[in-house]
């Protein structure tokens, strides 16, 4: 099998008894991205003498007898969110354009540490707010399933470059579903971990009250493995949890389910979701059931109102974190040719660098935290994150994980939602909840839907920091699902 069709946790193994260099397995993703971007277009920045360098620096560390760690040697597609002081950080933003962080985000970091190769940056939605990875100031990319739709978004860049094998692993970001949506449209695993789980610290700032980095792979111990790569305590992070976690390796190594108790979301599934969809969810549930799981129907009222509510909190944190984009500190600037004041170039700077969906987060934001509407709209909104919590609260007194379908629909066509915010809004229906909660949660592959033959995502929720439920669960339906098709949801996709 070729080096790029396999698994992370098999990669590193090869790369750790020396039966394969990092070079080569570095070398043969770079082949494949060479091969494929031209048609998916998942990443802004490849630079194939930097990923080499650090694939030699982890053969020599083998070389010299270090003992290497689970992924050491694995490569990893990175999103262009999270900083880098040997790449550019644009956040699929003009205003960013050519910039180089002076520092490594912690994430960056970690993976740094565990042996990881960064191959690039991948393409997203501008400062990650999308469902379709459409608002990128550097073009969409397209999904591997069908090169005509969304790859998701935001982190549509890193979902696209897992499912087309181009790297095993990839990083992103979720503050409503950028890591669940994607992943679920693509037919990938993708994990938010409970918020505070894993480090904000050189993460650019979009919400960060919601803003969670979390990782991708085709496989949920791929994941896991990653998961615990890069999460855990950072005293550079304020809201950081200082709190040991259950192993997620151990829990998707697992993979049990009997006597787990598995709420469905009664509010969850019904109009606007598209039949096959639910046609998959549905399956899913029985095949819980049939693998010992107590299945029960779980009323979470509140769910209904939390589009709204994180379309208040979400843009008003972002109009506040956006005001660092002042033409003074960072990247682009407009005009500044002696004759205009500060204040000028920097509105020139914003109108020209920005664009139209993250002025109109600016502006909602904006509105909704102005004196005498900030109790009405702000104030309101925060007051329906608090019934989110109580509802999954209650929830987890009668069940130990809720699960629902993790989109409405299956990845739709490039340009259909462009122009219609609301719809495209809508693709995070069911993610937002864990995110105005801080809960984990999963999506993992369950199905291909009938009437598209494209991949549908389970969602699997669970209390703040209960990560393992949600791998032990995931990992128990890709097994199932494995057995019924062979060679896993992926082997289903058209080949690139
Ligand atoms: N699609 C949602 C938004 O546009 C969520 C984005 C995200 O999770 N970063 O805000």
């Amino acid at each position: 099998m070729s080096l790029v069709r396999k698994s992370a946790a098999e990669l590193g193994a090869l790369v750790a008894s020396g039966d394969v260099s990092a070079v080569e397995v570095a070398q043969a993703h770079l082949d494949r991205i060479a091969a494929v971007e031209p048609r998916v277009n998942a990443f802004l920045h490849v630079d194939a003498e930097t990923t080499l360098a650090q694939a030699r620096a982890v053969d020599a560390r083998r070389a010299a007898g270090d003992d290497l760690g689970p992924l050491a040697g694995v490569p990893i597609a990175h999103k262009d969110v999270f900083t880098t002081t040997d790449m550019p950080t644009t956040a699929g933003s003009k205003i960013l354009e050519g910039y180089r962080p002076p520092y490594d985000a912690t994430v960056t970091r970690r993976l740094r540490e565990a042996g990881l190769v960064i191959l690039g940056k991948t393409n997203l939605d501008e400062f990650a707010m999308g469902s379709s990875t459409e608002n990128s100031a550097f073009g969409p990319t397209r999904n591997p399933w069908d090169l005509s739709r969304v790859p998701g978004g935001s982190s549509g860049g890193s979902s696209a470059a897992v499912a087309a094998y181009e790297a095993p692993l990839s990083t992103g970001t979720d503050t409503g579903g950028s890591i669940r949506q994607p992943a679920a449209v693509t037919g990938i695993v993708g994990m938010k971990p409970t918020y505070g789980g894993s480090s904000r610290y050189g993460l650019i700032a979009f919400a960060s009250s919601l803003d969670t980095p979390g990782p991708f792979a085709r496989n949920v111990l791929d994941a896991a493995l990653l998961h615990e790569a890069f999460s855990g305590h950072d005293a550079m992070d304020a809201t950081s949890i200082d709190a040991p976690a259950p192993s997620v390796v151990e829990a998707a190594r697992q993979g049990e389910v009997a006597g787990l108790r598995v709420g469905v979301v009664r509010e969850f599934g019904g109009e606007g979701y598209q039949p096959g969809v639910l046609a998959r969810f549905h399956e899913s549930v029985e095949l819980l059931e049939s693998l010992g799981a107590k299945v029960v129907e779980v009323s979470c009222p509140s769910f209904t109102t939390a589009l709204p509510a994180y379309y208040l909190i979400a843009p008003s944190e972002a109009s506040s974190n956006l005001a660092r984009f002042d033409a003074m500190r960072y990247g682009l600037r407009v005009g500044d040719d002696g004759t205009r004041s500060a204040e000028e170039v920097m509105a020139l700077t914003r109108a020209a660098g920005f664009g139209p969906e993250v002025k109109r987060r600016i502006i909602l934001g904006t509105y909704a935290l102005s004196s005498g509407y900030y109790d009405a709209y702000y104030g309101q909104a925060q007051k329906v994150r608090t019934l989110i919590a109580r509802d999954f609260e209650a929830a987890f007194h009668q069940v130990d994980v809720l699960i629902s379908p993790t989109t409405p629909t299956t990845a739709f066509p490039i340009g259909e939602r462009a122009d219609d915010p609301m719809a495209m809004y809508l693709a995070d229906l069911c993610t937002i909840p864990a995110n105005l909660a801080g809960n984990a949660a999963i999506s993992v592959p369950c199905g291909l839907a009938d009437e598209d033959g494209l991949p549908v995502g389970l969602q699997i929720m669970a209390p703040v920091l209960g990560d393992d439920r949600c791998y032990r669960v995931a990992a128990a339906v890709e097994r199932a699902l494995e057995d019924r098709w062979g060679g896993g949801l992926l082997s289903k996709a058209p080949g690139l």
